[in-house]
């Protein structure tokens, strides 16, 4: 594509690919794809935009699932760095945003320390685009603040300095990635913080994707209706006024 500047060989550069429709990637993303000798891609990232890797590219599947930790970190940094050092052109795909809760920072570094030459490549990350697609939009007159954050602490339970509370008290939109698993828990402490149990929520499943899903209810009754209906992952935890604006914003 004319315009875009060219991967370097030898160089990574660390792509988002959205939240899985192929249309959610930006140009500069698919240029990336097309110019790759190596795309390293997480298990997340949506079939359509694998379909966009070039037959030519060698296509590495690091399937990183929630609750491991850095010897997978370790190895895709050091199978990143040799591939570079191999003077190979590196794309790094992750889904979403590379910046938001992907490690995306800590791969940068890697890169860093060992004198790799990087670019990043934002991504629409599922939190804002994903469920924007869900007729969810995270901002609008009545809302002045959004929290986003992680369900998912390092040991798989919620982070202890995780101020649930703290957020509940204050975001007037609270956004949870990776957080099915800790919702009884992350709705349990937001009700005792004061927040009103008749506060709109939902879960967003594959947002974006043909087969995306979206469960409403309020932050009083959505741990029940999780528990009945079981949506599927990865899925979005969104609780705020706004999740109400999604029957007037979907036809
Ligand atoms: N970097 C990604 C987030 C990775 S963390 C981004 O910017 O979107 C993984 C979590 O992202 C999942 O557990 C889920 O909460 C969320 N997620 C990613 N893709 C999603 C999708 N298509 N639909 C719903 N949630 C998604």
């Amino acid at each position: 594509m004319s315009g875009f500047p060219d991967i370097d060989p030898g160089t990574v550069w660390l792509v988002g690919a959205g939240p899985g429709d192929p249309g959610l990637l930006t140009l500069l993303a698919h240029h990336a794809l097309s110019q790759a000798d190596v795309v390293i891609h997480d298990a997340l990232v949506g079939s359509g935009v694998l379909d966009m890797i070039p037959a030519s590219a060698q296509r590495i599947a690091m399937g990183k699932r929630a609750g491991r930790t850095s010897p997978v970190q370790e190895t895709i940094s050091a199978l990143m760095i040799e591939h570079a050092q191999a003077g190979k052109r590196v794309v790094r795909l992750k889904g979403g945003d590379p910046f938001v809760f992907a490690r995306g920072a800590e791969e940068a570094l890697a890169l860093a320390e060992a004198g790799i030459a990087f670019r990043i490549v934002p991504g629409v990350t599922a939190g804002i685009g994903g469920l924007a697609m869900a007729g969810i939009p995270l901002t609008s007159k009545q809302i002045s603040s959004v929290a986003m954050a992680t369900g998912h602490g390092p040991d798989g339970s919620l982070d202890p300095k995780l101020d649930v509370e703290g957020l509940g008290r204050s975001a007037d939109m609270l956004v949870f990635y990776m957080a099915i698993e800790t919702l009884p828990e992350l709705t349990d402490r937001l009700l005792k913080s004061g927040r009103d149990p008749q506060t709109p929520a939902a879960i967003v499943s594959h947002a974006s994707l043909p087969d995306q899903q979206v469960l409403t209810s309020c932050l009083g009754e959505l741990r029940e209706a999780v528990k009945r209906a079981k949506p599927p992952t990865p899925a979005l935890l969104v609780i705020g006024a706004n999740v109400a604006l999604r029957e007037r914003l979907t036809a």
